[in-house]
């Protein structure tokens, strides 16, 4: 059993830089390969915002959180607690 990874924590490829990023961790033993390459644990997260309202979940893939407006149902989406 490895560590539960967090929700959005990134992936990397050392070789052609493709990213992934968790959607649902479990407790398996997460190992994703690329180019025959084991893919590295990024000390990056994606971030996921929650509607308070309606329960509705994004992600930011990429760019930069302060430049979004996080909107759903007319209200702010709140940052997922960790
Ligand atoms: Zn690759
Ligand atoms: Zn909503």
């Amino acid at each position: 059993m490895g560590d539960i990874l967090k929700v959005g924590q990134v992936f990397v490829c050392s070789v052609c830089g493709s990213e992934l990023s968790i959607v649902k961790s479990a407790d398996g033993q997460f190992a994703p390969v690329c180019c025959d390459t084991a893919m590295e644990q990024s000390s990056r997260v994606n971030h996921v915002y929650v509607c308070p309202e309606c329960g509705a979940e994004m992600m930011v893939l990429s760019g930069y959180d302060s430049t979004f407006n996080h909107y759903c149902c007319d209200i702010p989406m709140e940052l997922q607690a960790a």
